[in-house]
């Protein structure tokens, strides 16, 4: 049976991309050849390769406004990199703000390369909430976020209007709500969290922000040579970028984002009432910051872990004990991620509090 499927990335998807895509390894377009068999230079890849790059930008609302859709290797961790080696000047600096491990490691990567300034930290409180009213420097190259802080979460819910580039990790939101993404110039998410199987990262640019540091950078990891190459320059991964393809035909088909960020709001809705409720659970995220995609949440009592363990398990959910650094539970509904599934784990949470008050 089909598990209730809770995990923080890789991650549940919808149940036809992985039959499509599981029959696109056996038969890909009934050409008797396998997705894995072919030259990612045949006509049938490259067409996969241009949908799925049209469709990005179709369903982020940038068509025709300067940007370029990529999928790319290495991970969201490679973009840590990436970002600073082609758009920091070889003298100049970045902004950053650190709202998680994953802000904290682009920091890290940033700081190889140059003055970079973190703007607000929250780390003191074990990043329970996002900082708000700092400052970015007018100077600074470009402005960095993490727009949902996929292990302690917490989400930013409204970004800053700036004058210099915006950058934003969106590995684990991207395509779950409605945003203005034209204020960013610059949008990498990995995969594997809310678009397809790992192995690829999907980096969206305004290609104006583009050559403007003086450094040489090595081909492999300029964004420039990648557009040029039509996301092509090496041997893409070509199972991981069909199964984007057709997560997002999916979602097209849907409705698209405004159709799916009313199916995540009700489902974060449903999850944090019944933590809000229910005296056997508090909440780990300040409320306002809360995450619509991983919910993280404790056991009031210690105790009832053992119990509480057995009940989700025995109801078929999978994937939902916390990140090592916060401890406790955390429900990742990603887009995938049915209202049904929440449904069958606010009742085991509903069916703890009635044992225990027997005891
Ligand atoms: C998972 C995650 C990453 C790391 O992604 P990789 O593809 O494993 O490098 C980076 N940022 C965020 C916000 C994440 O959730």
């Amino acid at each position: 049976m089909k598990k209730h499927n809770y995990s923080a990335g890789p991650c549940i998807l919808p149940q036809e991309v992985f039959e499509k895509s599981a029959q696109a390894v056996l038969n890909f377009n009934n050409s008797g050849l396998s997705l894995l068999e072919i030259s990612h230079r045949s006509k049938d890849f490259v067409a996969v390769m241009e949908e799925t790059r049209a469709l990005v930008l179709e369903l982020l609302g940038l068509e025709g406004k300067g940007y370029q859709a990529l999928f790319l290797q290495g991970g969201a961790s490679l973009e840590f990199l990436m970002v600073p080696y082609n758009l920091m000047k070889t003298d100049g600096k970045a902004a950053y703000l650190d709202t998680g491990t994953w802000a904290n490691n682009a920091i890290k990567e940033a700081q190889l390369f140059g003055e970079t300034i973190v703007v607000a930290s929250s780390k003191e409180d074990n990043y329970s909430f996002i900082p708000k009213g700092y400052k970015v420097p007018t100077d600074a190259n470009y402005f960095h976020c993490t727009s949902n802080n996929t292990i302690f979460g917490t989400q930013i819910k409204s970004f800053p209007e700036l004058d210099i580039p915006m950058v934003c990790d969106m590995s684990s939101d991207i395509f779950s709500r409605s945003l203005d993404f034209s204020k960013f110039d610059l949008i990498y998410a990995g995969a594997q969290k809310n678009m397809g199987a790992a192995g690829t990262t999907l980096v969206v640019i305004k290609e104006e922000i583009l050559n403007k540091t003086g450094r040489t950078i090595p081909s492999i990891l300029d964004y420039g040579k990648h557009i040029k190459a039509e996301s092509m320059y090496n041997t893409p991964a070509v199972f991981a970028v069909y199964t984007c393809l057709l997560t997002l035909q999916w979602l097209k088909n849907i409705g698209g984002i405004a159709a799916i960020e009313k199916i995540n709001e009700a489902k974060a809705n449903l999850l944090y009432s019944e933590v809000d409720r229910n005296p056997l659970f508090t909440g780990t995220a300040v409320v306002e910051d809360r995450s619509n995609m991983n919910a993280t949440f404790l056991l009031t009592n210690p105790e009832h872990q053992e119990i509480f363990d057995k009940m989700w398990k025995e109801a078929g959910i999978s994937g939902i004990p916390g990140h090592r650094s916060v401890g406790g539970y955390r429900a990742s509904m990603y887009n995938a991620l049915p209202l049904e599934s929440v449904q069958v784990l606010v009742d085991v949470m509903k069916e703890l509090e009635e044992l225990v008050s027997k005891q």
